[in-house]
C-alpha cells in the first residue's frame, strides 16, 4: 500500500505550485502563504503525510487544516487535485518558475506572458537571446542583466546535475574555503550559510556569504581556490562555482552594514524565513537580505541577532531554524542553550587495533588527551563481529590489563574499559553478565540481521535496553547514509523504555551514520530519554566526528544536561552505579 501513496515531496511540490499560480493570478496573500507553509511542513515531516491524511490525522500537523487534508486525500485517491487542475487551465504552469527568478516576481511574469507569449523558462531564455525583452515594460538594464545571469546559472546547474553530498564532507570543505577567503581579503566577513550552517546531514550546494568593500578581490580568491573546478557565473554581488568534489558553491556578497540580514536570509530554512516574513508583515515591515523595510525606511543589521530583535524575537541558533516551534519559543524569551562542542568532556565510543581501529590504545588515548578530554572509552567490538576482529573473553581480559597499565601511567585522563557489544539477532547480548559486570562502560549495538521486521528488531533492541549492564545503545537504527536505510526500530517504544531504565541512546557522529538522526533524537528527548554523543572513532582524526554528532543533537534541541558525556567521569560513574543498584545489583 505504501508504494501507491504520493510521497511528501510530491504533495509539497503540488502545494507549492498551487501557491505560486494563485499568486500570479493575484489571489489574496494569506491563501498563497497557506499553501507555501503547508508545502514546507509536508516536506519536512518524517512520516508519510498521505497515510496520515487517509487516516484523518494530517490535521495533527501544524499548518495542515481540514481543507488541505482533504486535498491530500484527494491526491492520494485520484492522483490529482481538482483545484490545481483548474488553475492550470487559467495560468500556464511554467510561469511559476519564471516568477520565482530573482527580480521578476508575479507581476513581471504576467507581463512577459501577456506581451511576449512566454510561458516557461526555456521560452524566456529564447526571448532574451532574441533581444525581445525591450518590448516588455518594466525591464530595465539592471533587471535584464540579473535575469541573464540567473538563466546562465540554471543552464549550468542542469548540466552539472549536482547530487547531495554528506555534511561530513561538505562542512570541512566549506570552512576551508571560508578561511581561505578571509585570508585573501583581510577585514572581510565570511561565513558558511545555507543548510550546511543549519547542520543538515547532506546538502545540494554550499552557500557562503560575505561582507567586504572589495567584492571583486573576494571573487578572484574564490575562482583561484584549489577546490574550484570552474566558474559557473559571476555578477557584482553573486558568484557560483563548481568544485572538483562535485558540489556547487554559491557566494553572495553584501555591504558590511547589512551582513546580519544577508547571513540570516541565506541561512534559511525556507519555512523559517516564510514565518519571519509573516511576522514582519504583521508589524508593517518587510524582511529581505538587504534589511528590514518599514514606513521610516530600511534598517540594516550588521549582525543576525539584530534581525531577530527587530521582529521581537530572541536569537535563534541556526540548527533550530526549521519552523518546528523555534519561532514561538523565541517570542516568549531567550531559548535554552543547546549542547555545544566545548560541553563534551569525554568520548564513550572508540576502537583500537584490538578490533578494527587503526591505532593502539596509547595512541588513541594521546589523541583524546590532546582534545582536552577527561576520559576515553576503549570500546572494541565483541566476539560475534568476527570480520571486525571482535574480542572474546580472553582478549577482553588481556585488553583490561593494558588499560590498567595505561591508567597507572597517567593522571590527566581516565581510560575506560569499555565494549561495543553486539546485540545478537535473537536479542541476547554477545557477552555473559559476569564479563559485562567487569566493564566501566557498555555500548550495545546492532550490526547484523538489520533486515528483520519492525517488531522483531524493536524487541531485540528493547531487550538490550532492559539489561542493567548496558549503558548506551550505539547507532540505534544501523543506517548508513546513501547505502542502507534505518532498520525499522520503533523509536517511540525504544525512547519510552530508555527513559524508564535510564539507558542512554547514542547519536553516532560518523558522517555516514548520524544515527539517531535529529528527528529521532528529538522524539527520544521528548519521551524523557537522555543521549550520549559518540564519535565511534576508528582513528585519531575520527575523534573529530564528535562535532557532527553535536550538530545533530543541536538540531534535536538537546540541552547540555540531556547529553551524558557533558559530565566528567566521576559523575557519570556515580550515575551508572546508581542504575546498577536500582536493578538490584551490587
Ligand atoms: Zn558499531
Ligand atoms: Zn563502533
Amino acid at each position: 500500500m505504501a508504494g501507491e501513496l504520493p510521497t511528501n515531496a510530491e504533495i509539497a511540490d503540488r502545494f507549492a505550485l498551487l501557491g505560486d499560480l494563485l499568486e500570479i493570478e493575484g489571489a489574496v496573500r494569506h491563501r498563497v502563504l497557506a499553501y507555501r507553509r503547508a508545502a514546507a511542513r509536508v516536506r519536512s515531516t518524517p512520516a508519510s503525510v498521505a497515510a496520515m491524511a487517509v487516516a484523518g490525522r494530517a490535521t495533527d500537523l501544524p499548518d495542515i487544516g481540514a481543507t488541505l487534508q482533504s486535498k491530500i486525500a484527494e491526491l492520494t485517491e485520484t492522483g490529482t487535485i481538482a483545484a490545481l487542475d483548474a488553475i492550470r487551465e487559467r495560468v500556464p504552469e511554467g510561469l511559476a518558475a519564471i516568477a520565482g527568478l530573482e527580480g521578476i516576481g508575479p507581476k513581471r511574469a504576467v507581463a512577459l506572458w501577456r506581451d511576449l507569449g512566454v510561458t516557461d523558462v526555456e521560452q524566456l531564455a529564447q526571448a532574451v537571446a532574441d533581444g525581445r525583452l525591450g518590448e516588455v515594460s518594466g525591464f530595465g538594464p539592471a533587471t535584464r542583466d540579473r535575469l541573464v545571469e540567473q538563466l546562465a546559472q540554471r543552464a549550468a546547474r542542469g548540466a552539472d546535475h549536482a547530487e547531495r553530498i554528506p555534511l561530513g564532507r561538505a562542512l570541512p570543505l566549506a570552512e576551508e574555503i571560508a578561511a581561505d577567503l578571509r585570508a585573501a581579503v583581510p577585514g572581510a566577513r565570511v561565513e558558511v550559510a545555507g543548510s550546511l550552517r543549519r547542520g543538515r546531514e547532506s546538502v545540494h550546494d554550499i552557500d557562503i556569504v560575505a561582507a567586504t568593500d572589495r567584492p571583486a578581490a573576494l571573487q578572484d580568491a574564490l575562482a583561484a581556490n584549489t577546490a574550484v573546478e570552474r566558474v559557473l557565473s559571476r555578477g557584482d554581488a553573486a558568484m557560483a562555482v563548481a568544485t572538483h568534489v562535485g558540489v556547487r558553491i554559491e557566494l553572495a556578497i553584501g555591504p558590511p552594514g547589512s551582513f546580519g540580514n544577508l547571513l540570516q536570509h541565506a541561512t534559511g530554512s525556507a519555512a523559517h524565513n516564510v514565518r519571519l516574513r509573516e511576522l514582519a508583515v504583521r508589524r508593517g515591515l518587510s524582511v529581505s537580505q538587504h534589511g528590514i523595510a518599514g514606513p521610516e525606511g530600511t534598517a540594516a543589521m550588521a549582525d543576525e541577532d539584530g534581525v531577530y530583535a527587530a521582529l521581537g524575537l530572541a536569537p535563534i541558533p541556526p540548527e533550530l531554524r526549521e519552523d518546528a516551534g523555534e519561532i514561538e519559543a523565541a517570542q516568549s524569551g531567550p531559548l535554552e542553550p543547546l549542547v555545544a562542542l566545548p560541553d563534551i568532556r569525554g568520548e564513550l565510543h572508540s576502537h583500537t587495533t584490538w578490533s578494527d581501529g587503526t591505532l593502539g590504545v596509547t595512541a588513541m588515548v594521546e589523541a583524546a588527551r590532546a582534545l582536552g578530554y577527561g576520559y576515553l572509552a576503549i570500546s572494541d567490538h565483541s566476539r560475534s563481529l568476527a570480520m571486525a576482529g571482535g574480542l572474546d573473553a580472553d582478549r577482553v581480559r588481556r585488553q583490561w590489563e593494558e588499560i590498567d597499565e595505561e591508567n597507572a601511567r597517567r593522571s590527566d585522563i581516565t581510560v575506560l574499559k569499555a565494549t561495543e557489544v553486539d546485540i545478537l539477532a535473537d536479542g541476547r547480548i554477545d557477552f555473559d553478565d559476569e564479563l559485562l559486570a567487569g566493564f566501566d562502560w557498555v555500548t550495545a549495538s546492532i550490526h547484523s540481521a538489520l533486515t528483520q521486521d519492525a517488531e522483531r528488531i524493536t524487541r531485540r533492541v528493547l531487550a538490550a535496553v532492559e539489561s542493567p549492564f548496558v549503558d548506551t545503545i550505539g547507532h540505534p537504527t544501523g543506517r548508513m547514509l546513501g547505502r542502507r536505510d534505518a532498520a525499522p526500530v520503533d523509536i517511540g517504544r525504544l525512547a519510552e523504555a530508555a527513559a524508564r531504565t535510564g539507558t542512554l541512546l547514542e547519536i553516532n557522529g560518523q558522517p555516514r551514520r548520524l544515527d539517531l538522526d535529529s528527528q529521532m533524537a528529538r522524539r527520544a528527548l521528548a519521551a524523557g530519554a537522555r543521549l550520549t554523543i559518540g564519535a565511534d572513532a576508528h582513528s585519531a582524526e575520527a575523534l573529530g566526528y564528535i562535532r557532527f554528532g553535536v550538530l545533530v543533537a543541536r538540531r534535536a534541541g538537546a540541552r547540555p544536561d540531556q547529553v551524558a558525556n557533558t559530565a566528567e567521569w566521576p559523575a557519570l560513574a556515580a550515575a551508572r552505579a546508581g542504575r546498577l543498584r536500582a536493578a538490584g545489583l551490587y
